[in-house]
């Protein structure tokens, strides 16, 4: 079965044009990587509009756009993104376009309606994870929220941003309660425990270590942590060896690196003894340097580096494995 764990959908706010100031914020770093824009000084409208790359960055996607983008896979999951202010604006998942049919006005607190309503329109294709934010109408109303969107709405999972939303995900007060709760309805939690190229992002509330708290207090919870932890992979991958019922998914980390070092890493994870059965296959599509084709083509040619690199190759059943059955297995389809 192949699943992409790690996608989005929909707008991230309402309006179109700090969209595109958003997405341009988190991507300048890379554009500028590839010689597209001035690395010394911000560039000038005129040279965004140039580089083509303007308006890139969080493009608004549909779902027939994302099924057309994941020809071959059997699963994608999309997840939401809980409102938040910034700059004070209010944002998070939200249909602009009107692609679901969730009535009223577009607001980012629907977010979750959005998702339910991406997966009622293909539920064979889609898996839904919702998202909710402690720091927003405090955590009780994030408790009563995280019921509804499992319990009325039928989300599989949920998807906590701590680090975008300035709180640590070992906070006692505002997070423990979110965990307590998902325990209980039995879902997963995947957590955004990764850096970020916002500007705004809290890189020290991003890092893999603080979900040790989590893997002591909730030992049944079933946490994934979201990137890989880059650019803490080791860290990442200690607490995959600590805690029995922690995963992680590859979206961003598989995009920077090459099909060597993919291969090395996979190596690396089993060697400090993370079994590869805990490792899940993601692509944070539709960010633009994630296309899901490519990187699944990166993910299975892996093998051709191995004698190079002097190391055997992984098993075929491993790596379908990472290519969606593990994924499959935890959320019970398999
Ligand atoms: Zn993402």
């Amino acid at each position: 079965m192949l699943i992409d764990a790690h996608t989005h959908i929909l707008s991230l706010a309402g309006d179109t044009d700090f969209n595109t100031a958003y997405g341009r914020e988190g991507s300048l770093c890379i554009y500028r990587s590839h010689g597209k824009l001035p690395s010394h000084r911000m560039p000038t409208e005129q040279e965004w509009e140039e580089s083509g790359c303007g308006k890139a960055g969080f493009p608004i996607t549909g779902p027939d756009a994302s099924i057309a983008a994941h020809p071959g896979f059997d699963k994608i999951v999309v997840l939401g993104v809980s409102p938040q202010f910034l700059e004070g604006k209010l944002i998070g998942t939200v249909d602009t376009a009107g692609i679901t049919d969730v009535s009223g006005p577009a607001s980012p607190e629907k977010c979750n309606d959005y998702i339910a309503a991406i997966v009622r329109g293909d539920p064979d294709r889609f898996i839904g994870f919702g998202s909710v934010n402690p720091n927003y109408r405090g955590p009780k109303a994030a408790v009563t929220e995280l019921e509804r969107s499992v319990r009325e709405l039928g989300l599989s999972g949920v998807k906590l941003y701590p680090m975008y939303q300035d709180w640590s995900p070992a906070d006692p007060i505002l997070g423990f309660p979110l965990y307590e709760k998902a325990a209980e309805l039995g879902i997963p939690v995947m957590i955004h425990q990764a850096g970020s190229t916002r500007i705004d992002a809290r890189m020290e509330y991003a890092r893999p270590a603080l979900l040790d708290a989590i893997g002591r207090h909730f030992r049944d919870l079933r946490v994934i942590i979201a990137h890989c932890g880059i650019p803490w992979i080791d860290e990442a991958l200690f607490m995959l060896t600590k805690h029995p019922n922690f995963y992680t998914e590859i979206s961003y980390y598989i995009a920077s690196a090459t099909e060597e070092e993919l291969f090395r890493f996979l190596v690396h994870a089993e060697q400090s003894f993370v079994p590869l059965e805990k490792i899940f296959f993601g692509t944070d599509y539709p960010g633009f340097l994630y296309d899901p084709v490519a990187l699944m083509t990166k993910l299975r040619n892996v093998n051709a580096h191995a004698e190079r690199v002097g190391a055997e190759p992984i098993p075929e059943s491993k790596l379908d494995g990472i290519a969606g059955d593990n994924f499959a297995r935890v959320l019970g389809l398999l």
